[in-house]
């Protein structure tokens, strides 16, 4: 249900507004705790899902009041099942959403900034700069959506879609409690992941969080000065610093977090990159995905070939360090528009994050 230009969300009313609200259209106290609910727990999406209130109740909030779901500009299905979406928010501001379909579980890859301000040499939402951050709302929103379309339960999130979770740091983070909540979405909070590209401050943030978030750090590369070079937006943040925010979050955790590593054909699968890769996760508690860079139109950087992906991932395995090729979902419907292929990603064969 698309909202009118007149109705305001529902959505956007606090527990207060919603106590003012019911005692104005003459309803008792608990109907305002249904209500709320519904709203904030269960998450509806429309006043017909609320069937414990009476009709006549609904139909005069429906007639003030709508619920600002995101349009649907655009459906892409891929031949592997994954579905791509264009949403459109009340503001005209759209994203990107995939669902991914794996046996009996969906795995929701989100958005949460509208284009993302980090810059990264091989991703094509960061060529060109943030436009907004979005509302955990808006974050869940792209997860009823995902639901709803394919009509199955949800089973993981990954915060893996255009943008930096962690420079959206509070949005997120509503949003995970969201999506965790037992009377809302109830997806467990292992089957929630943030991926970051290394925003030290907000990683140390996550480490102090009760819930069991997992965390997910785009590498790319271990060597200085190629990470600098693939990911300038994160160049403040040292390879030595992320290392230490690193171990100092397993120790505070005990949860390991996974590396996520594009490969790049001659910039970061060359041997003393694969070292570096290796001297860094020796001896901590981590789990490293590999992948093929997928070509951006346009762009120089192309992916190693799979014997080297391969070859690394038999490296780490030797040295002590779990490492999983992945597969990208989608790569035919991903192509068509220009977003980066590995940003969407499940294991061999398996489920998603
Ligand atoms: S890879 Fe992630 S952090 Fe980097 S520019 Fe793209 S969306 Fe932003």
């Amino acid at each position: 249900m698309q909202l009118s230009t007149t109705r305001r969300d529902i959505r956007s009313l606090s527990a207060d507004d919603l106590l003012e609200l019911t005692a104005k259209l003459g309803q008792p106290k608990f109907r305002a705790k249904q209500l709320d609910e519904w709203i904030h727990a269960k998450n509806a999406t429309s006043f017909d899902e609320m069937t414990n209130l009476p009709k006549a109740f609904r139909e005069q909030l429906a007639e003030r009041f709508g619920f600002a779901v995101p349009e649907e500009l655009t459906k892409q299905v891929s031949r592997d099942g994954s579905r791509k979406y264009l949403l459109q928010f009340k503001d005209g501001v759209s994203v990107e959403t995939v669902g991914m379909p794996t046996r009996n579980k969906l795995a929701v890859c989100i958005s949460t900034q509208a284009g993302c301000a980090m810059g990264c040499a091989f991703c094509a939402t960061g060529m060109n700069g943030l436009i907004r951050s979005l509302t955990a709302r808006e974050m869940v929103d792209q997860v009823l959506h995902v639901a709803a379309d394919f009509n199955e339960r949800v089973t993981s999130v990954v915060f893996m879609g255009q943008g930096e979770p962690l420079a959206n740091f509070d949005e997120t983070l509503a949003a995970l409690r969201m999506l965790n909540a037992p009377d809302g979405l109830n997806i467990g909070a292992r089957h929630l992941t943030v991926s970051t590209c290394g925003i030290i401050p907000g990683i140390k943030r996550f480490a102090e969080l009760d819930e069991q978030f997992t965390l997910a750090v785009s590498l790319h590369s271990a060597v200085q000065s190629t990470r600098n070079q693939l990911m300038p937006g994160v160049k403040k943040f040292t390879l030595l610093r992320l290392h230490e925010a690193l171990q100092a979050y397993t120790e505070k955790t005990g949860r390991r977090p996974s590396y996520e590593y594009a490969m790049i054909d001659g910039v970061n699968d060359t041997n003393p990159e694969m070292q570096a890769l290796i001297d860094f996760c020796q001896g901590t508690l981590c789990h490293v995905n590999l992948i093929q860079l997928n070509d951006i139109p346009g762009s120089p950087l192309k992916p190693s070939p799979l014997e080297k992906v391969e070859a690394l991932q038999r490296r780490l395995t030797m040295h002590g360090v779990e490492a999983t090729i992945r597969n990208s979902r989608g790569g035919d419907i991903d192509a068509a528009c220009g977003q980066l292929k590995q940003r969407f990603t499940v294991p061999k064969g398996g489920a998603g994050a």
